[in-house]
């Protein structure tokens, strides 16, 4: 029972106006305040093409690899809704900007099959019985990512989502601060008919959506009643459910027709490249770059290269000239452990001063390695001056080598018996004397600098 899994989702553009007219996307929050005769769809209104917004689109298809259109062609897509004044929505159909990318998920290529240009609808308030409406949305400047049926877990999904975040990020089109990940997903079982699950928001619902129906379905199958006919659900995040919305329509019941009034607009040869050449550095360049530069391991350097926050950690520490190889290993290893074992993603749990300054105290051989994990537990949503902490608690490691040389002396002194079998060739007891130190200095001592001492006294 193989799950086959597509991904669509609206990212919503970071331009200063409207899509199609000039009314801000920020700013006063009053409802409809920040609408005009084109935004609300009055009749006669003209829309014009905002041209930031196509070369953010751009933008993205470029960095997805995707196929470039000659020119942008607008749709309409007819709906009756009170969310659409003028009862359709404008958007692409029949030419999308981009086609035929690809974005890599764990070495394995989703492509992307479609990247289209739409406007948002407004934004519908429900109070009691009424309906109200607020067009301050309106217009909102959207890319659709449409990928082919190419996942096969939910895990994949989550990536997908997440890599896409990233690159996102990257390329700047968008507000990270607002950055509400839309999505829906087509869940099938192969053999069987595809659910579209609508309204997930973020790659963590991602996961738990499509886990949710991928069992829902394999039940149904067990029972003898797989699914047979398309039908779209919605996903209820607090119930940790899907629930049946409709029979899924087909496009041709949206009755597509070309938009008259936006004329198609040439993308040229030469705007291709010269955005191209001004994409900043993408997780894969930066990937080989970390492996070539500072010697990272292969997968290390995808990981983090692929995820924005831990990659924006490891360029601080390096900037903040902690040895890249050892920052890199930290993050992958510790860090990550603590972040899954808690569910949380670095911004959410942790202040990146202090995870800073915990990996410059270990560098620094002023803190063992089980001190830093210990701190980074006590970091978890608690903001502490690391480098007081560190002083006021005693957990700085002893580096004056004379009080280290009077432990070591003693514990020789305290322990003949296990001196004279570690002489005879008992490595096992000359573990046991350092384990010795180690607890004499209370675990403050670094037990390299300790194996040294030891073997020097003992000769
Ligand atoms: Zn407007």
């Amino acid at each position: 029972m193989e799950p086959i899994i597509g991904i669509e989702c609206h990212v919503s553009l970071n331009t200063k106006t409207k899509l199609f007219c000039s009314c801000s996307l920020t700013g006063n929050e009053e409802p409809n305040s920040r609408c005009c005769d084109v935004c609300i769809g009055a009749p006669g209104s003209k829309p014009v093409l905002n041209k930031k917004a196509m070369e953010y689109a751009l933008k993205l298809c470029l960095a997805l690899n995707c196929k470039i259109a000659d020119e942008v062609v607008f749709s309409r897509k007819t709906y009756f809704y009170p969310d659409m004044g003028k009862n359709y929505q404008i958007t692409q159909y029949e030419i999308p900007i981009g086609s035929d990318g690809y974005l890599e998920v764990f070495g394995k290529k989703i492509k992307i099959k479609r990247i289209q240009i739409e406007e948002d609808p407004a934004a519908l308030i429900h109070q009691g019985n009424t309906v109200l409406v607020d067009y301050n949305r309106s217009g909102t400047p959207l890319c659709e990512i449409v990928t082919e049926p190419d996942m096969n877990s939910p895990e994949e999904a989550r990536e997908f989502l997440k890599r896409l975040l990233t690159i996102l990020n990257y390329i700047k089109i968008f507000d990270i601060k607002n950055c509400i990940v839309k999505a829906d997903a087509n869940v099938s079982i192969k053999g069987y008919e595809r659910v579209e699950i609508k309204n997930i928001n973020g790659f963590k619902d991602i996961e738990r959506a499509i886990s949710y129906e991928i069992e829902r379905h394999k039940s149904l199958i067990k029972e003898g009643n797989g699914v047979k006919d398309k039908e779209t659900r919605g996903w209820d995040s607090d119930k940790g459910i899907t629930e049946f919305q409709r029979s899924k329509e087909s496009e041709a019941d949206y009755g597509y027709i070309v938009d008259p009034d936006l004329v198609p607009i040439d993308i040229s040869k030469e705007l291709v490249e010269k955005t191209r050449k001004e994409l900043p550095e993408l997780p894969q360049e930066k990937s080989l770059r970390y492996q070539k530069e500072y010697k990272i391991k292969k997968d290390d350097a995808e990981v983090l290269a692929n995820d924005y926050e831990l990659t924006g950690l490891l360029e601080n520490a390096i900037k903040k000239k902690i040895d890249p190889l050892f920052a890199a290993e930290w993050i992958r290893r510790e860090v990550t452990r603590v972040l899954n074992y808690n569910k949380k993603e670095l911004g959410e749990i942790f202040i990146i001063k202090n995870l800073l300054d915990v990996l410059e105290l270990i560098q620094e051989n002023k803190i063992t390695r089980q001190t830093g994990q210990r701190l980074m537990e006590l970091l978890i949503e608690k903001d502490i001056n690391v480098k007081e902490y560190v002083k006021k608690q005693g957990l700085e490691l002893v580096s004056d080598s004379k009080e280290l040389e009077d432990i070591c002396k003693k514990i020789l002194k305290e322990n003949t018996q296990a001196v004279k079998e570690y002489l005879e060739g008992n490595e096992k007891s000359f573990m046991f004397l350092v384990g010795q130190c180690m607890r004499s200095s209370k675990g403050k001592a670094d037990p390299k600098t300790i194996n040294e001492l030891l073997k020097k006294l003992i000769k």
